[in-house]
């Protein structure tokens, strides 16, 4: 019930969804001059290499071997069947899961900050700046900083600062920085779009630093799709062909699309995102240019998107709270390539509480959307008497999500937000 593949399987190249899109990418417009942005446009911010990344059409882009040998530490992540959840759902269907909680930071998230944090040392780089919210990102960056000798330096959405310490800890421990966002007003509880000003504005006025954005751009989704290359090799070996449906949570995209995207070219696999009620961009969204950040300073993205300054109430699962969400996601969502769906918290922690009483892991909230969403595919399998196949991301453990647990166990939680 767990297929494990050896470190030199991990893939040598990331795929690159662009040539199989169902409709072409409209591209990002300058914030002032709304003319579409060139690399020279971008390049306070962000090393060449990205920048190409970004625009790249080319099917199959090399992953690095110092990048390897760093994602070699952890990688590949195990499949696992989750054979007694199935059996609690009295399911025909098969679900797998692909753990990626067993990063050093605990969830998918350093498989992009690791390359990132290569391409900036490479280029001359020595300082970097991001924005994190529940601090994942944050300390995902903060480790791939060590492992290549950077400083970095995190704003963290301020209500997350003020209630959960323990990521900020780690970033510490990994060498990092990490000082409450927005800097200019200490009353607000912040948001990843007001966090995302403070790290670009820092980037755009140093010399030794850049910026580096944990989802949503295109070079992030396309590190992220190692997750989806190691998942089919790993099916193979279970016996199955093709997944009839892939699941993972969205908040800016990258670890949806990181598991999605290499299986776009398969037309019978339905893909399906994972979003918040309380933050619903895909379901709820509209699609137009937006801004990435509340300030205005990003480029402005063809997205599905809340608004800029849309304030998403501060549900638990703060790495999906997110305004807008990936061109790529947006593109096959709007194109009716993938599907979305929204959950309450309520229904989110009731599916967590289900997966660690049968399977073990606790998850992360995030998570959890994955999971109710995998587990209502299960179901209506059931009632539809099939056994189909659900593969869904694992990606990351709650085990720095603890007080959120405790709210819901004891009647804190607000289960309809
Ligand atoms: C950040 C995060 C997500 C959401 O990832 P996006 O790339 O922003 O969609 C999901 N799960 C976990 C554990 C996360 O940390």
């Amino acid at each position: 019930m767990r297929w494990t593949l050896p470190p030199d399987q991990v893939p040598e190249a990331w795929f690159n969804v662009v040539p199989h899109l169902p409709a072409s990418m409209e591209p990002p417009l300058h914030p002032a001059t709304r003319q579409p942005v060139t690399p020279d446009d971008l390049a306070p911010l962000f090393p060449m290499a990205l920048i190409e990344q970004e625009v790249t059409t080319a099917p199959w882009v090399d992953v690095p071997g110092e990048v390897l040998d760093v994602l070699r530490l952890w990688r590949p992540t195990p499949l696992v069947r989750a054979t007694r959840l199935e059996k609690a759902l009295g399911t025909p269907a098969r679900i797998y899961y692909k753990d990626e909680s067993v990063s050093p930071a605990g969830s998918h998230k350093p498989n992009t900050a690791v390359p990132q944090a290569f391409y900036n040392k490479a280029e001359g780089i020595s300082r970097l700046s991001t924005e994190t919210g529940a601090g994942q990102w944050g300390s995902a960056l903060a480790f791939a900083s060590a492992l290549f000798g950077l400083e970095c330096m995190v704003y963290m959405v301020r209500a997350s600062f003020d209630q959960k310490p323990y990521r900020r800890v780690m970033m510490e421990t990994w060498g990092g920085q990490v000082v409450p966002s927005p800097v200019d007003d200490s009353a607000s509880p912040g948001s990843l779009g007001s966090a995302i000003s403070d790290a670009v504005r820092d980037a755009a006025g140093r010399d030794d630093t850049h910026y580096a954005l944990g989802s949503v751009l295109n070079h992030v989704l396309l590190h992220q799709t190692v997750i989806g290359l190691e998942a089919k090799r790993q099916l193979e070996m279970a016996g199955e062909s093709l997944p009839d449906v892939v699941v993972g949570s969205c908040g800016g995209g990258s670890n949806f699309g990181g598991i999605a995207l290499p299986f776009v070219p398969d037309p019978s696999v339905r893909l399906l995102a994972a979003e918040p009620m309380s933050c619903p961009t895909l379901t709820a969204g509209t699609f137009e240019y937006d801004f990435g950040d509340t300030a205005g300073l990003t480029p402005l993205l063809p997205m599905y998107t809340l608004g800029h300054d849309f304030m998403p109430p501060s549900i638990h699962a703060g790495g999906l709270r997110y305004h807008g969400d990936a061109p790529l996601v947006s593109n096959l969502v709007k194109s009716g390539r993938a599907e979305a769906v929204a959950y309450p918290q309520g229904k989110v922690f009731e599916a967590a509480i289900t997966f660690a009483r049968t399977q073990g892991s606790i998850p992360a909230p995030e998570t959890s959307h994955a999971i109710r969403a995998a587990i209502d595919e299960a179901l209506a399998a059931k009632e539809d008497g099939e056994q189909r196949c659900i593969l869904f991301s694992y990606s990351g453990h709650g085990l720095l999500d603890l007080s959120a647990y405790d709210d819901y166990l004891h009647g804190r939680l607000v289960l309809e937000a």
